[in-house]
């Protein structure tokens, strides 16, 4: 069984329809695939309506944006119920605080001799319900000044770049507080990614999962090498906490993450779906 419980599609950074991700994931012999959009429940509907129509079982999820002690860090949840309103509102709150600063990253950019309007920013968009860093980059593309994503991000956008704004993000333990009263298993997404090893050591991973629920951590996920992935491996098995694999797809967004590059095991993924069904939510 091919299982990849991370991917995303245009109502978030991706590139492909909720129903485009299902068709390719069906096409690349994918059996289970979860929607794990960025802070929006806004694509399951078309995604689940899809799968049943192709055969291939889809998992609600989202990408939470979370910080912990100054870092970004990302934590995916499985199965909650999308009307629970705690959870709802925060996701709203982090949605206008990802689209509010954009205007500042447009006068940074200005600045910097990369002007770009609303107006081009807003073309990137879709059907996204916010806007975000990869609808800037996806714009600058656009108008001829990067090849790629990745080219923009590396010289403009990431984290501390000279055209970056910070923007509010919930503490990881209130995400997971949240997930969990909404019915959701809990996995941190690629925890040794992008600089956020610093504040995810074994010591706070332990606490994560000991004294806030945390089910899992992302463990092969293309942001890790074999090293990276032997460490975290041995960090979960010690501190009791589950192994995923997943992609994160992005479509044309994101180089090198191919829905199914990196897949989970099915014992992993029924003991989250046990943990789904004994919180309360929808496996
Ligand atoms: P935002 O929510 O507007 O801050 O944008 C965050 C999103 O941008 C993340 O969810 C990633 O999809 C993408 N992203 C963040 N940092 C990078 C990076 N260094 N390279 C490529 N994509 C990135
Ligand atoms: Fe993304
Ligand atoms: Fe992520
Ligand atoms: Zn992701």
């Amino acid at each position: 069984m091919r299982i990849d419980l991370h991917a995303h599609s245009a109502i978030s950074d991706g590139t492909d329809t909720p129903a485009g991700v299902v068709l390719r994931a069906r096409d690349l012999g994918i059996d289970v695939l979860a929607l794990t959009d960025h802070d929006t429940f806004d694509g399951l509907p078309e995604a689940l309506a899809c799968g049943t129509t192709v055969g291939v079982r889809v998992v609600r999820g989202v990408e939470v944006s979370c910080t912990l002690l100054g870092s970004s860090v990302h934590l995916v949840g499985y199965g909650p119920r999308e009307e629970d309103e705690d959870l709802a509102e925060e996701l709203r709150r982090i949605r206008q605080g990802r689209s509010g600063r954009v205007p500042a990253m447009l006068a940074k950019l200005h600045q910097l001799g990369y002007p770009l309007t609303m107006a081009e920013v807003e073309a990137q968009v879709g059907d996204s319900p916010s806007v975000g860093r990869p609808h800037i980059a996806d714009a600058l593309v656009a108008k001829g000044f990067f090849p790629d994503r990745n080219a923009v991000f590396d010289s403009l956008l990431a984290d501390g770049g000279p055209a970056f704004v910070d923007r509010y993000a919930p503490d990881v333990r209130h995400a997971l507080r949240l997930l969990r009263a909404a019915g959701a298993a809990t996995v941190l997404a690629h925890p040794w990614g992008r600089g956020s090893r610093r504040v995810l050591d074994e010591t706070v991973l332990a606490s994560l999962a000991h004294d806030y629920g945390l089910d899992g951590i992302e463990v092969d996920h293309t942001d890790h090498d074999e090293s990276t992935r032997a460490e975290l491996r041995a960090i979960a098995e010690r501190v009791g906490l589950l192994v995923t694999g997943s992609s994160d797809y992005h479509g044309a967004g994101k180089r090198d993450n191919e829905l199914g590059c990196n897949l989970t095991d099915p014992l992993v993924f029924h003991a989250l779906m046990d943990v789904v069904s004994t919180r309360g939510g929808r496996p």
